[in-house]
């Protein structure tokens, strides 16, 4: 099969860890977000963890994409989609309806997130993806889901609910600290290990940072 152009929904390195090797190698041209171009192009830096597990992501040079690319038989909508990561994006085939969405879906709970992670911005970004026409999607951890947008939904309502419950503990004064321990009081072996760079702290700590955020922006 010849492969004519890579595109990546996103920079981590489950997602980017041949990338050098498609460049090299086959000389295939690689698409991304222009976000994190000028990162990809020098040594990974992540801990030792994510080294072991996903292995050491090679520098390589990457074009900015731009809103639509073309492939043999489609063209195909980019669309912004941050979150999971800020510079993430969704690729979606006009024609057919089919959709890739990169890291955006994975399941439809969330129990532990990166320190990276944003929550309200990828309920913004699902709310912002369920306004397009489609049904399939393609999940890079989930894999094929038939019913995608059912599915892209479920996770909308489930964050959302979510966040509905962190804000009502917040505003009862309680501390992030408490409501992570209220809402997630099981603790998963990843958290260890990963030193807390994977927490379920992390999703409280996005939603109320958000909060205050807007708060400080109306009462100014
Ligand atoms: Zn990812």
């Amino acid at each position: 099969m010849n492969i004519e152009q890579v595109v990546i929904t996103h920079y981590h390195e489950d997602h980017t860890g041949n990338a050098s090797y498609l460049q090299k190698t086959l000389g295939v041209p690689l698409y991304m977000n222009q976000g994190m171009i000028e990162s990809c192009k020098t040594k990974a830096d992540y801990p030792w963890y994510r080294k072991f597990f996903w292995g050491k992501r090679k520098p390589f040079i990457a074009n900015p994409i731009g809103d639509s690319f073309t492939s043999k038989r489609a063209t195909w909508n980019v669309i912004k989609t941050p979150g999971h990561s800020r510079d993430h994006l969704s690729f979606l085939n006009n024609e057919t309806g089919q959709l890739f969405t990169g890291d955006i879906f994975v399941n439809e709970k969330v129990k532990v997130i990166l320190q990276e992670e944003h929550i309200p911005d990828t309920i913004e970004s699902l709310q912002k993806i369920l306004t397009y026409d489609f049904k399939e999607v393609f999940c890079n951890h989930a894999g094929h889901l038939s019913d995608g947008y059912h599915s892209l939904k479920t996770k909308l309502n489930h964050l959302t609910e979510l966040q509905d419950r962190i804000l009502h503990l917040y505003h009862e004064g309680r501390s992030s600290d408490e409501i992570n321990q209220i809402l997630f009081p099981r603790k998963y072996p990843i958290t260890k290990l990963s030193l807390g760079e994977w927490d379920s702290l992390h999703i409280v700590e996005s939603v109320i940072n958000h909060e205050a955020k807007e708060n400080a922006y109306q009462a100014r």
